[in-house]
């Protein structure tokens, strides 16, 4: 996209103060085990929270060999959070140290609840189409719910709702009356947006949500400002709906939720409030403690935690 893009952007920012600002910021660049370079959308420094989704790698689309793995990601624990892993193209075999090994394919929805504890591997299964292209989020538990027993759930099928040239899948929460079956703790929407036909439609939003909004394929227009892939665009609360036009096939990304209210800290793959449980989970980790349980069937080495950052290491 050109400069003017950016210009009318800025002008549009202004059309909308008042019913749920936009404002966009760059992805950046991080790397997963097996060289997978992803594209991580949150946290940012300027956004670290868009309701409870706390964090956001957008991987793919890549091809690569049938006889190579291109994610490899060792066992390595979480506390505080969901995940919830939507594929686009190809499959990821997941292994947790619950016993759960499942293998997930686009259309499925993979939503492990980390509690107070659990650890899990992903990687490219040994068998697999040469494609790879997907999000995963993390969702913040609410402080209450934050220690709650783990849990994984696959569901394998979701429903598809298609009119004006849109499918939508939605994986979280509720959007447009779709509301799937899997549970979170926090009031939410979170879906996948194929623009297959060219033209304009509009989404229906709840208006006390904020939302953010990325494009993994192609592009787009949201109320006439022109929306690049590698960007994350939020939208503050106030916004009843959104209008999307697109002259090329083009998919997003639409996640949002009540603004979160709680002060997190996220350190390497945990999610907590004060420093003295991100040092508890780091040691229970390292001490290979009863607690985050051991993955079987993975064929590498767990993850080792980094030191703990010096902000983390007093208190
Ligand atoms: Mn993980």
């Amino acid at each position: 996209m050109t400069n003017m893009a950016y210009g009318n952007e800025a002008l549009d920012c202004r059309a909308h103060a008042d019913a749920g600002a936009l404002q966009s910021h760059p992805t950046r660049d991080a790397e997963l085990g097996g060289g997978l370079t992803i594209r991580r959308a949150l946290p940012h420094r300027q956004r670290r929270l868009v309701g409870p989704w706390c964090f956001l790698d957008h991987f793919g689309p890549r091809t690569f060999p049938s006889d190579s793995r291109l994610m490899r990601v060792g066992p390595h624990p979480h506390i505080g959070l969901q995940t919830v892993t939507w594929l686009f193209e190809g499959e990821i075999l997941h292994r947790d140290s619950l016993g759960h090994e499942q293998l997930i394919r686009p259309g499925q929805l993979n939503l492990m609840t980390a509690g107070r504890g659990i650890a899990h591997s992903e990687e490219t299964p040994a068998q697999h189409s040469g494609r790879l292209h997907g999000l995963q989020f993390w969702v913040a538990l609410p402080a209450d719910e934050a220690d709650c027993e783990p849990d994984f759930v696959h569901h394998a099928e979701l429903p598809l709702m298609e009119r004006d040239g849109l499918r939508l899948r939605v994986f979280a929460g509720t959007l447009e009356g779709e509301r799937p079956p899997a549970r979170h703790h926090s009031p939410i929407a979170g879906a996948d947006l194929e623009l297959v036909d060219t033209g304009s439609r509009e989404l229906a939003l709840e208006p006390e949500y904020e939302h953010a909004l990325l494009v993994v394929e192609g592009g787009c227009r949201l109320d006439g400002v022109p929306l690049e892939p590698g960007r994350l665009y939020y939208l503050g609360p106030g916004r009843d709906r959104l209008r999307l036009e697109n002259t090329a096939p083009a998919r997003l990304g639409l996640f949002g939720g009540t603004p979160f209210g709680e002060s997190l800290i996220l350190w390497w793959n945990f999610v907590a409030r004060t420093p003295a449980e991100i040092q508890t989970a780091r040691a229970d980790w390292q001490a290979r403690a009863a607690r985050f349980g051991e993955v079987r069937g993975y064929d590498g080495p767990r993850l080792e935690a980094p030191e703990l950052a010096a902000r983390l290491r007093a208190g």
